[in-house]
């Protein structure tokens, strides 16, 4: 028996429908050949992505403490990837950061069966967005991987003025939609950010985990692909 009527879908974009890791990695290999970077000694394009990632996510971390600016974020995640190469040409770095921000969003690559359960889901639920994304970032992967159409609110940090796991977020977005909290259930990948943000703001959560291994948490339902939400809703 199930014991909430759901009403309301709070979906986060990154990782969860729009395919970031994809996405990101076909963009930096595409500009590391147009700025003909084996020539400075990146020669091996998956190494300098790991570089990378493990940069931007701890200047995420920062970001969403409130302690950098979106501004610094961009460019740094990248400067000091290339600091690793001997690379530190600003106007190259800027170029590329730049660039980056640009390209990103236009690529389409979704999470596996994304479609499919956004089409099952449309049609039984009310479909909304939280991400913190930038706002202008984020309607651009909505436009080109061709998913707008599905969600009524798009709930951005930007036009929030607060991040997930800030409660606060979630209350927005509980207004923004006339949602009640108990009608209303959280999608995301994220444990700390779209969980335990959701389950602060009195909301039950799904937690898309791919990597799930059985191991028990505190999330209201763990699934390791989007495909399982059918046996949930
Ligand atoms: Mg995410």
């Amino acid at each position: 028996m199930r014991l909430k009527v759901y009403k309301h879908l709070f979906f986060d974009l990154d990782h969860t429908l729009w395919d970031f890791d994809r996405n990101a990695e076909e963009t930096i290999l595409e500009l590391l050949e147009k700025y003909d970077l084996a020539e400075f000694g990146v020669t091996n394009g998956e190494a300098f992505i790991r570089h990378y990632q493990e940069k931007n996510e701890k200047l995420w971390t920062l970001y969403r403490a409130g302690k950098v600016k979106k501004e610094y974020l961009r460019v740094q995640r990248f400067r000091s990837t290339f600091k690793a190469y001997g690379i530190e040409d600003q106007e190259l770095i800027h170029e590329f950061a730049e660039d980056y921000i640009r390209i990103c969003p236009t690529k389409s690559h979704l999470i596996p069966n994304a479609i499919e359960i956004l089409d099952y889901l449309h049609e039984r639920y009310r479909l909304h967005l939280i991400t913190n994304g930038f706002e202008e970032v984020q309607y651009k992967k909505l436009k080109h991987s061709n998913i707008r159409h599905y969600f009524r609110e798009i709930i951005t940090s930007e036009k929030a003025h607060c991040k997930k796991p800030d409660q606060r977020i979630f209350d927005y977005a509980l207004r923004q939609t006339s949602a009640g909290k108990r009608e209303g259930l959280m999608i995301g990948d994220n444990f700390e950010v779209d969980i335990l943000g959701a389950q602060n703001a009195g909301i039950d959560q799904v937690y898309y985990h791919p990597e799930h291994n059985g191991q028990q948490n505190s999330a209201t339902y763990t699934i390791s692909g989007l495909d399982e939400l059918k046996g949930i809703l």
